[in-house]
């Protein structure tokens, strides 16, 4: 029979359902690592036959997002080959599986830059697919709308080149409809030219937690889009991996990236200035360098970890919504990070040669998160999650970013009811038999 699959207990199955974040770890029927389209085709032709779902995945990052996969043939996509820059038409082509760590490393030596998050381990192909908010997210727009082609494998087994002219509303469903259209095996997106940045944290004590939020959403309001920040209140284990500084208790984190411009003085000195007038941080670090150190200079694990969590998309925060959000992730929360992401900028602009997902109409991200250390600890976490959530509701815009979503099981709603029909009706095209309907992520299809 076609099809060379692995089931669990093999060490090619554990290897292909290997995640990063290890509490949404899947369990399929059957996986296989794919490094070449003809492995690939094999894969799809077992699935056909056997009429077995399909489901994708690259890095793991995301996988708590990931419906469950009992009964599905889960596909690891491991494409062989580099990043292949184009320095004259400044853009990446970059196979699938690849890290965003590898694809700047690649950008760097022709000056360019590209619209990354906050691990260099994340996968640039499942990042950019849904959305991506990168650290330079304010000056250069949703990551997706940088995407100028995917090279996608249908159902039948097919490579289809899709961009703006060919298959434009296919290319269209594919940055921010969801998935379910197919397998990626690679990405052309446009990049940048680099230019300096700077990029740090600095905390303070949970004492002074609603000054600093409110200079910080002051500051905000107005603030430059060469400047991408987040205000975060930190409960951090008592681990070395941890500056000691930052053991006593809740603490305060405001981490921010800023893209310099020679000519226009520094929103990041000015956000400083303002917040280091409240108290002196405990700890600081901001760091001049190139885009190439930007993705690696920024905190988080980078080992795989059970990651449990809540994601919303917010409103203007008044002090009501600031003393709610302080209430309820502060001292005796169980996250261990709670973080308002700033949006606005270029990434509330619409992009009219954007995808189905290119802008947040939203001012804030929450994102609260926590490792636990076994059920117990888990279902404290859920429980505190729905607390919070409660406590924001009146500022919950109801939408969601799909890249920021921790669990397939939450709310969450990435696209309008029109913008959900037709990537629909895309999925019926080019996949009649729903070979991966169940790869589409909750908030972007009415299908089952
Ligand atoms: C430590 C950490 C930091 C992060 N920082 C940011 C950040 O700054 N900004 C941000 O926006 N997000 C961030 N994220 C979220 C991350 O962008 C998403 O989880 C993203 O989906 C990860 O993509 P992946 O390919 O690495 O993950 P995977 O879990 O492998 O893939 C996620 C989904 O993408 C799709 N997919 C992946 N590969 C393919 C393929 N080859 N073909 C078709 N579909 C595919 C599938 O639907 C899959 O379920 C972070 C996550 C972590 C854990």
């Amino acid at each position: 029979m076609a099809g060379e699959v692995y089931f669990p207990h093999d060490p090619a199955y554990e290897h292909a359902t290997t995640v990063f974040n290890l509490h949404g770890a899947p369990r399929p029927a059957a996986a296989r690592t794919v490094r070449t389209l003809a492995e690939l085709r094999d894969v799809l032709a077992y699935a056909r036959t056997t009429c077995m779902p399909v489901r994708v995945h690259s890095t793991g990052h995301g996988a708590a997002a990931a419906r469950e996969m009992s009964g599905s043939v889960l596909v690891r996509t491991e494409m062989d080959g580099a990043v292949q820059i184009d320095p004259v038409r400044r853009t990446a082509l970059i196979p699938a599986g690849t890290r965003w760590g590898a694809v700047v490393d690649a950008a760097a030596p022709y000056d360019l830059a590209a619209p990354h998050g906050s691990s260099a381990d994340v996968g640039a192909v499942g990042y950019l697919l849904r959305g991506g908010v990168s650290v330079y997210g304010r000056l250069v727009g949703l990551a997706a709308n940088s995407v100028t082609a995917v090279d996608l494998v249908t159902a039948d087994g097919e490579l289809h080149r899709v961009d703006a002219d060919h298959d434009p509303e296919l290319f269209w469903a594919l940055r921010g409809g969801g998935g379910g259209f197919g397998v990626v095996v690679a990405v052309e997106m446009r990049l940048f030219p680099a230019r300096p940045v700077v990029t740090g944290s600095a905390y303070w004590p949970v004492v002074h937690a609603a000054e600093l939020l409110r200079r910080w959403t002051g500051w905000a309001a107005t603030a430059p889009w060469e400047v991408t920040s987040a205000f975060q209140v930190l409960n951090l284990p008592d681990v070395p991996i941890v500056p000691v500084e930052l053991r006593s208790g809740t603490m305060i984190g405001v981490a921010a990236t800023e893209v310099r411009a020679d000519d226009a003085p520094s929103g990041l000195t000015e956000l400083l200035d303002e917040l280091r007038a409240v108290a002196a941080p405990v700890v600081e670090s901001w760091l001049p360098c190139t885009p190439a150190e930007v993705v690696r200079a920024q905190l988080g694990p980078d080992e795989p970890v059970p990651i449990v969590g809540d994601h919303l998309l917010l409103a203007d925060l008044d002090e009501r919504a600031s003393a709610a959000f302080l209430a309820a992730t502060g001292s005796g929360s169980p996250l261990i990070t709670a973080e308002l992401r700033q949006l606005g900028g270029a990434l509330a602009v619409p992009d009219p040669r954007g995808g189905a997902l290119d802008h947040y109409d939203a001012r804030y991200s929450y994102l609260g998160n926590a490792i636990p250390d076994g059920p117990e600890a888990t279902a404290a976490i859920e429980k505190h999650c729905a607390v919070v959530r409660a406590a924001l509701a009146p500022w919950d815009t109801g939408r969601t970013a799909p890249t920021f979503v921790e669990s397939w099981q939450q709310p969450q709603r990435h696209l309008d009811p029109e913008q959900i029909d037709r990537a629909d009706r895309v999925r019926t095209r080019v996949d009649p038999t729903g070979l991966f309907r169940l790869d589409a992520s909750p908030g972007t299809t009415m299908l089952r």
